[in-house]
């Protein structure tokens, strides 16, 4: 039991604060969401860390878990969603749990009228989620062993199972199925499909509410559960604090945790602990007026962070003050946002994803993804909470309807405040409890950038370029879809350069961060390291394909060249394939590709495609092909291929093309030369860094 003295302040409070609600609030007033009052009996007082899941599955009476293996949050939201349905229509007591935090080697002993569900992302290169790598060795490893020697091993083990993944990818959901095999292997019983979700053909949450139900039902059978009608449980308790107001030193403002309250943040900085970074420096890279790209180089000279030429930094952004007062108003919070609240799991392994006390206001700003897609299941849920029966009634057809839902919601990029205003007409939702809010809507996630500097040239300094994500959609001319990070970024450059909004559209931020200690220019930031590096020998010729901001970890390489030439290393041939609409427009970089050439001569060459300069559209792919004997030639003195940038079409077609290359020009078939590329990703000589 580890629980500190805050902890038991803040169980006092909320003992206090049921038997407040139970008396009506005479002797303290502070519960104001009902669902607050189941919260002493279930809030287990067991918090002591295990990493045994069957201990801690018979400390907590669950019979259910969910491993989520996540990297953006997508599929640990799809695995608290399961958990909160197993337990509303069956009854069952779930537990959602992070592979990381678990040991595997009892997984055999788990009894069989348990089931494990396995919610598992791909990432990148086939590869499993940071949180997964573990699990994954363990379990698809040639030796795998467990504690009790049962044969066949797994036996006992009755799992579901679910990935997330992109067909984009060459390795598409290849955590799922691997797991999926091995376990097979190993003995174990699927209910159930193993589902398969997909990012790339944009279906992911429909897969994944098409895979769940029949895999309910199978569940049903085998477990002999009985479906009941499905009521709202909070998993989390609010309790209003009274005594604490937004300028109480000890209440959150948006700090991602206690060393950032207390003002003395301390590394090591990563994915639960942001890095403030003063902002050396940030421009403009296109010429046009409508579209905007940014130049940033971040400053972690005073932080032990390092990085790597190829890695990728993640920028943790904060909501637009528009959209965070959209959600407050349609939500019925405005009256409260500077209100102080704590929030406590109801149950022992629920987590709750910000640290508290806090304020409404900081939650909704800088923890929830208020600005995404909007799940449809989510909308169902809602319905419960209408502000009248017409509205419920609505609610209840869109998270039904696939899709009705698709054309009132997904064609509009409308994200949850504004669903629910369209749908209530502006009537507020004044009856939804908070703690529904925090399950429904995903954590704030950071947003990654292939980094655009050297490390060898700015081993301290970090350059993003990241292309502003703005969209006019149909219907909202003068309300555009906006991205949350990079408009954030925006906003930043234009104050570090005293342009107040100059852009159409801006949006205004809370750039100074909680409690205005981001002056100056900072972003919150942390390092991931990534496999997409230049070859070790600078000797080796490298092929680099980066169109758009696919040029980013490009630019890094070339500058890196320069500077091992400059340092007198031989360095070998470099060609930089960039593709962009006009060069008078988007042409990025341009002045220092001029540079590169003064560097490294002949060692350098740059081929672009400008696709809306001629009357046909030409791409990088295509000027690869017109290139192909020289490519040829190229990739048999070892040549490294690097492609950055857009999944979806273009990585696709600089593969095929390499192969037609291949093909064509060592007279070999097809289907040899796509064995050879294939071989060549296995062996690194093929990288890419797409997204
Ligand atoms: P978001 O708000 O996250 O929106 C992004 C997209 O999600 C939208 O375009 C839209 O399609 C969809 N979306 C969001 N909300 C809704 C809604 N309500 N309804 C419907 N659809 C919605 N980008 C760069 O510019 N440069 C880079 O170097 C770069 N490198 C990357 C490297 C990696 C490894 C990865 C994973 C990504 C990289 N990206 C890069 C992309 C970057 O991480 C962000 O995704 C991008 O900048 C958009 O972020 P945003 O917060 O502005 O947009």
């Amino acid at each position: 039991a580890e629980l500190d003295t805050l902890d038991i302040i803040v169980l006092a409070a909320i003992l206090l604060g049921t038997v407040a609600y139970f008396t009506k609030g005479k002797y303290w007033g502070v519960t104001k969401d009902p669902y607050a009052s189941s919260f002493a009996s279930a809030n287990g007082l067991k918090a002591g860390k295990t990493r045994n899941i069957i201990e801690k599955m018979e400390d907590s009476g669950k019979n259910c878990i969910i491993f989520y293996g996540s990297q953006t949050g997508t599929a640990e939201d799809y695995a608290s969603r399961l958990a909160k349905e197993g337990k509303s229509r069956f009854g069952l007591e779930t537990m959602v749990a992070d592979l990381e935090d678990y040991d595997y080697d009892n997984l055999d002993s788990i009894p069989s009228d348990k089931v494990v569900m396995f919610v598992l992302a791909t990432y990148g290169e086939g590869e499993p989620t940071d949180n997964a790598v573990d699990f994954y060795e363990f379990i698809t490893g040639e030796d795998v062993s467990f504690s009790s020697g049962n044969e066949p091993a797994l036996d006992n083990l009755n799992y579901v199972a679910f990935g997330l993944g992109n067909n984009t990818y060459e390795h598409y959901n290849s955590m799922v199925r691997n797991v999926n095999a091995a376990l097979e292997k190993l003995g174990a019983h699927r209910i159930g499909e193993a589902g398969e979700g997909d990012d790339g053909a944009g279906t992911m949450e429909e897969d994944f509410l098409a895979w769940k139900d029949p895999m309910w039902e199978a569940l049903q059978k085998k477990m002999g559960l009985e479906e009941r009608e499905a009521v709202y449980e909070p998993v989390f308790g609010i309790v209003e604090r009274d005594n604490l107001t937004k300028d109480s030193p000890e209440v959150y403002l948006g700090e991602p945790n206690k060393m950032h309250l207390d003002g003395v943040p301390k590394g090591p900085f990563n994915a639960h602990n942001p890095y403030i970074a003063p902002i050396a420096k940030s421009y403009e890279l296109f010429s046009v007026k409508d579209r905007n790209c940014l130049h940033m180089e971040v400053d972690i000279s005073g932080s032990n962070l390092t990085y790597q030429t190829g890695d990728h930094i993640a920028v943790w952004p904060t909501n637009p003050g528009k959209e965070v007062d959209l959600f407050m108003d349609i939500l019925d919070l405005t009256h409260k946002r500077h209100d102080v609240i704590s929030v406590k799991a109801l149950e022992p392994t629920a987590k709750v994803p910000f640290p508290t006390p806090t304020t409404y206001d900081a939650i909704v700003r800088y923890h929830m993804e208020i600005c995404s897609p909007v799940s449809r299941q989510f909308i169902a849920t809602l319905a419960a909470f209408a502000p009248d029966e017409q509205v419920k009634a609505e609610m209840t057809k869109l998270g039904g309807d696939k899709d009705y839902f698709h054309e009132k919601v997904n064609l509009h990029h409308l994200n949850i405040a504004r669903v629910l205003q369209r749908v209530s007409g502006g009537k507020k939702w004044s009856n939804v409890p908070f703690s529904a809010l925090i399950e429904g809507i995903t954590k704030l996630q950071p947003r990654y950038y292939s980094i655009s500097s050297s490390s060898l040239e700015h081993p301290k300094t970090i350059a993003i370029t990241a292309v502003v994500e703005k969209q006019i959609l149909p219907g909202r001319e003068d309300d555009p879809f906006m991205g949350v990070a990079t408009n954030y970024l925006l906003a930043l450059k234009e104050k570090q350069n005293g342009e107040p909004n100059p852009t159409p559209f801006g949006l205004t931020y809370e750039i100074m961060g909680p409690r205005n200690r981001y002056t100056g220019i900072h972003v919150p930031v942390h390092v991931r390291h990534s496999n997409f590096k230049l070859p070790s020998d600078p000797s080796k010729p490298i092929i680099c394909i980066g169109p758009g901001t696919g040029v980013a970890p490009m630019r890094g390489f070339i500058r890196e060249r320069m500077r091992q030439a400059q340092n007198g290393e031989a360095v070998g041939k470099t060609i930089l394939f960039f593709g962009c609409r006009k060069r008078t427009e988007d042409f990025l970089y341009e002045k220092e590709w001029e540079e590169a050439k003064e560097v490294l001569s002949d060692k350098f060459e740059l081929v672009t495609a400008f696709s809306r300069e001629g009357a046909k559209k030409v791409y990088v792919q295509h000027r690869l092909k017109e290139r192909a004997k020289e490519i040829n030639e190229l990739l048999e003195k070892k040549a490294y291929f690097y492609v950055c940038g857009d999944a979806a079409n273009m990585a696709r077609e600089v593969n095929n093309v390499l192969a037609q290359i291949l093909a064509e020009q060592r007279g070999i078939p097809e289907a040899k030369a796509e064995e050879i590329v294939k071989n060549m990703r296995a062996a690194n000589q093929y990288q890419e860094d797409v997204w």
